[in-house]
């Protein structure tokens, strides 16, 4: 699993610093995750091959979260993409990107699909065999969701010492890896935990971005590998979080804590702070294990 932040600062776009925008690589897959400002020139920086891109998840309709979007669906025509491009995005970006196209007479030339979002609770907004992704409904100042990224559990393993000793038939050794009980050369009934080990262990991201502080994503978040939640504010700095529903670095990890993640990655910076150290400070007050994104840094996990 490997995190790409083009982008990990809230509302302008300036010189040395962008809007919110990620890549996850995960299963084969591409995922871009909310798309501000600047995210295809970041996207060719980071050489991310553009038809790779098939699935967009929007957080919200604040501009930092999704102003890159037209320019990246447009730029996809003038490449001439053919593949499908599908949207999971707020109800109401359909229309948005639909008027910007029709008064340009620019329809896309591949099939772009929305897949518009109002659900006040978690749901399931894409699977295949190998993954699945949840909404995490998030308390910011117009709707928004967080999304979860979840490996689907892989199957057991044989112990094949264990499965000659007990004269299983090849012909079961696919029901043994979906974990079923069966029987044996002599018609006994084997346990299936008595001759397969456990699998292994699946991975998963949650991004938490925009929100203020809300106990509520804990049992949909509850031990992911890594978070990224936002953390907009620092500890001086926390009154601005009830006016503009966010959140400070110290409340993104006692959500990490009380959520018992591995990992805590923050970001979301509020543009009026110079260097980042104090959210790091700040967060492992309260969790270890912080590390902060950066515009163009990626991590693997
Ligand atoms: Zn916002």
């Amino acid at each position: 699993m490997k995190l790409t932040i083009l982008g990990c600062h809230s509302a302008t776009p300036r010189t040395n610093t962008n809007p919110t925008s990620q890549v996850l690589e995960i299963k084969n897959h591409m995922f871009l995750i909310d798309c501000g400002e600047g995210t295809q020139v970041e996207l060719r920086r980071h050489k991310i091959k553009f038809s790779r891109i098939k699935h967009i998840f929007i957080s919200h309709l604040h501009g930092d979260h999704y102003f890159g979007l037209v320019g990246l669906i447009s730029t996809f025509r003038l490449l001439t993409r053919e593949t499908e491009l599908h949207i999971y995005a707020p109800k109401g970006l359909k229309k948005v990107i639909t008027l910007q196209m029709k008064l340009s007479d620019s329809w896309t030339n591949y099939p772009l699909i929305f897949h518009e979002l109002d659900s006040k609770k978690s749901e399931l907004i894409f699977e295949d065999d190998k993954i699945e992704v949840h909404t995490v409904p998030l308390n910011h100042r117009i709707y928004t969701n967080g999304f979860l990224f979840k490996e689907k559990p892989y199957e057991r393993k044989l112990d094949m010492k264990a499965v000659l000793k007990a004269n299983i038939n090849m012909a079961y050794f696919r029901k043994l890896k979906q974990g079923a009980d069966v029987v044996n050369e002599d018609g006994e009934l084997i346990k299936n935990e008595t001759v397969t080990l456990d699998p292994r262990p699946t991975k998963s991201y949650a991004y938490c971005s925009d929100t203020k502080y809300s106990e509520d994503i804990i049992p949909i978040i509850k031990e992911a590998d890594v978070l990224y939640h936002e953390s907009t504010f620092l500890n001086k700095n926390e009154d601005l979080c009830k006016v503009t529903k966010h959140s400070t670095a110290k409340q993104a990890a006692t959500i990490a804590k009380k959520a018992s993640v591995k990992t805590l990655v923050l970001g979301h910076y509020s543009t009026r702070y110079n260097g980042y150290s104090l959210f790091k400070k700040e967060a492992q007050e309260v969790f270890e294990n912080v590390l902060l994104a950066k515009d163009g840094v990626s991590f693997e996990f």
